[in-house]
């Protein structure tokens, strides 16, 4: 057998044209959007304590059909995940200067969440297959000032739920689950962001279902919930009226989302599945297809779980290929196929590498609230940290809509390189 040579070297590039981009707002969505437009009523939110403190008739309804969806008591809608996670943590009942683990394999907003109500964010390291916090690690950087643990379902999957949710309760920690990539991912039978105190869902355009932006938190705690939604809502002008006695943390935002997002939101929730059931059909397809390359390691989905592949994530070993994962994606990259060799280690950031979050002068690390002297120094999270520097190849597929002849040329740019392993040498 001939073995076509690289494109890096000169040889013909394998995928020729741009895959086409996924676009899941259908004539359903326009017509909820329009209804809605039609009645002149795009919000319907007060920020007092009243009937509509709740939010108007579409906020209702998407609300109660995620929290009938997702198995939960109570579904909260927020203008972001973002917003979600701020209000999550201040809902727990965070102190300034609390100490919150976090994983550092995740978006940026799921730690700076902490940082939002002055709490300090501690970094535990992943598992080098599934690439979620991995719990022995969050045994280990538990100190008698931690309060919560703040995990991430990160690309698809859920992380190790009962484990977490057995240290926390051993340690009297409450947990937030961070499930933006992951709506529609199972965890023995029961949906990936429920299993925590709070969880939920992005909605922003580039997740699974999207309202352009959003967010759901997802709780079945009445108390966590109404908290929830008072931060929601401008929290401070309502307690009294309500008859809100516990003021911690009841300084409220404008989190609320409006009616043509939730509108626009029910439609999307009923494609969901469908959504899920695509990008697993594409991931079988590329396990298939991929199987058995040296050194080529592919996504590792835990027996008692479901992956819905936000990213296909794949690591690559330089001890087997002889090659390094820089060398493999510029020969993929090459081939006309554009993957990820990066994704996120938010301790290395400035904020914390420079301890630097509100003014100038170092707060909250260099004020008293601050119990310890906190490391964020490189080294704190080998398994992470080398992801990043070596191993991490992910494919971004949540954006595409992918038919089964671009999921083979995937195939064929990966395995064509791999052929050509030796000529990438030296
Ligand atoms: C997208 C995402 C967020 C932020 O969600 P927004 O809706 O964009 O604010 C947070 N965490 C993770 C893991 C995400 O992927």
């Amino acid at each position: 057998m001939t073995i076509e040579k690289l494109a890096l070297h000169g040889g013909p590039k394998t995928v020729n044209r741009p895959f086409r981009r996924y676009n899941s707002i259908g004539t359903e969505e326009v017509h909820a959007a329009k209804e809605v437009i039609e009645s002149g009523v795009l919000s319907q939110f007060l920020g007092v304590w009243h009937e509509d403190f709740y939010g108007g008739p579409k906020v209702r309804e998407f609300e109660r059909n995620c929290a009938d969806y997702f198995g939960v008591k109570h579904a909260i809608t927020v203008n972001s995940w973002t917003s979600g996670l701020v209000a999550a943590v201040g809902a727990i009942g965070i102190e300034p200067g609390d100490e919150v683990i976090v994983t550092p394999w995740t978006m940026s907003a799921t730690a700076t969440a902490i940082l939002h109500w002055n709490a300090i964010p501690v970094f535990a390291d992943i598992d080098p297959e599934t690439f979620n916090l991995d719990p022995a690690s969050v045994e280990a950087n538990i100190t008698p000032y931690t309060r919560a643990i703040i995990v991430a379902d990160i690309f698809g999957q859920s992380a190790d739920m009962d484990e977490l949710m057995t240290i926390a309760a051993r340690h009297g920690l409450k947990v937030i689950s961070d499930t933006a990539q992951s709506p529609g991912a199972l965890y023995r039978d029961k949906y990936a962001g429920t299993l925590a105190h709070v969880g939920g869902y992005s909605l922003n355009y580039h997740k699974h279902i999207h309202t352009g932006e959003g967010g759901v938190l997802v709780t079945d705690d009445d108390e966590l919930a109404e908290r929830l939604q008072l931060i929601r809502n401008h929290a401070e002008v309502v307690v009294e009226d309500k008859g809100v006695s516990n003021l911690s943390n009841m300084l409220g935002y404008n989190f609320r989302l409006g009616e043509i997002e939730c509108a626009i939101g029910i439609e999307q929730l009923k494609k969901l599945g469908r959504f899920v059931q695509s990008r697993q059909a594409t991931a079988d397809r590329l396990n298939e297809g991929l199987a058995g390359l040296p050194g080529l390691k592919l996504p590792v989905v835990r027996p008692d779980r479901t992956h819905v592949y936000y990213v296909y994530p794949m690591t690559v070993d330089a001890s087997e290929t002889g090659v390094s994962r820089e060398r493999i994606h510029a020969a993929l990259q090459a081939e006309g196929l554009s993957l990820s060799n990066r994704y996120q280690n938010i301790h290395l950031l400035p904020c914390y590498q420079q301890k630097m979050a509100y003014g100038t002068k170092g707060f909250p690390w260099n004020s008293e609230i601050c119990h310890r002297d906190v490391d964020y120094r490189k080294g704190i999270c080998p398994v992470a940290e080398k992801m990043q520097d070596e191993a991490y190849l992910g494919f971004g597929m949540c954006v595409y809509d992918l038919d089964g002849e671009d999921v083979d040329l995937i195939i064929t740019a990966i395995r064509k390189v791999w052929q050509n392993l030796d000529s990438l040498k030296g």
